[in-house]
């Protein structure tokens, strides 16, 4: 029986289809919304929380993923689009992409198959809950909120640590063959590094149940889908002027991150461009110049 209701005494027949359990959930649980209606459906039809959850994680990568990497695809072939381009002389080709589209999938597939058995047991363990109702969402915006400057600070030290002599030469090095990215090349890197860097999206929300005790499954869900498009749009290699950083100035966006995999130094942190700014690290030509100016007062007071 699954975990899914809260109230134990909630005995369901067993679904013999998908479809049976969405009418079933629907007609006895009608207090609930569709998306809880639709993710109580899927754990009482599969009758087993370990596998219910695995494949749900799995799924929702791989469709969030490919997902958010086909519209910049579908951009890289209209030239209209072409002004926004960060780096236009550099459009991938197919076979960039179908190499990159190949070596991401397949460590997917060798990579996730641990995780898919053992991320229930842990989620268990840690006390994350996946019963419905699910959570207010004030407090879902408010976790995922703390997550994003979380993942961001786990990011910018570690892929600054990347970028250091043995780390780089064996192990990020694989993620800068693209020196002007495109969507797939996100997840596009040594599996330590995959592992590594994943430590701040799935690492950051784990350290947060253990102290605080409060994280639903569905909250974890949203956080990892917008961590996965701000990852693949950060490697779109597009700056539009309706791009969100043109709105929130501290958001990082293409624009900081294709200027990395230009120059392959500066710009570390992934969401958020308050790490490289303070710690005068942005990336760039302006940047630079900046930098250079700053060096020079500083010579110039201390000669006086
Ligand atoms: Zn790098
Ligand atoms: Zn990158």
């Amino acid at each position: 029986m699954s975990q899914v209701f809260q109230n134990t005494t909630t005995v369901l027949p067993v679904s013999s289809t998908f479809k049976d359990a969405v009418e079933l959930i629907t007609q006895t649980q009608p207090q609930l919304n569709i998306i809880e209606q639709y993710w109580a459906s899927w754990y009482h039809y599969m009758q087993n929380d370990i596998l219910a959850t695995g494949l749900l994680f799995f799924v929702l990568h791989e469709v969030m993923y490919f997902g958010r990497c086909l519209p910049w695809f579908i951009i890289d072939k209209i030239p209209f689009f072409r002004k926004w381009k960060i780096q236009p002389t550099k459009i991938p080709s197919d076979k960039e992409q179908w190499e990159c589209f190949k070596s991401v999938l397949l460590q997917h597939f060798l990579v996730e198959a641990i995780p898919i058995w053992t991320f229930h047991p842990m989620c268990e363990k840690l006390g994350i809950s996946i019963q419905v109702p699910f959570p207010h969402y004030l407090t879902m915006l408010r976790q995922i909120t703390i997550f994003f400057v979380l993942e961001d600070m786990w990011h910018y030290w570690a892929h600054r640590l990347f970028h250091y002599g043995v780390f780089y030469k064996y192990i990020h090095k694989q993620h800068h063959r693209y020196a002007a990215p495109f969507g797939l090349t996100a997840e596009y890197a040594h599996p330590v590094e995959v592992l590594s860097l994943g430590v701040g999206t799935v690492g950051m929300p784990i350290a947060w149940v253990y102290f605080t005790g409060d994280l639903h499954l569905f909250t974890l869900c949203c956080w990892i889908t917008l961590r996965l498009f701000q990852a693949v749009d950060s490697h779109s290699g597009y700056d539009f002027p309706w791009s969100l950083n043109k709105f929130i100035p501290f958001w990082a966006g293409a624009e900081h991150h294709d200027l990395h995999h230009h120059y392959f130094i500066g710009n570390y942190a992934s969401s958020f461009r308050w790490w490289d700014y303070t710690l005068d690290t942005e990336s760039g030509g302006e940047a630079k110049v900046s930098r250079e100016e700053k060096m020079k007062k500083k010579a110039e007071k201390k000669a006086k």
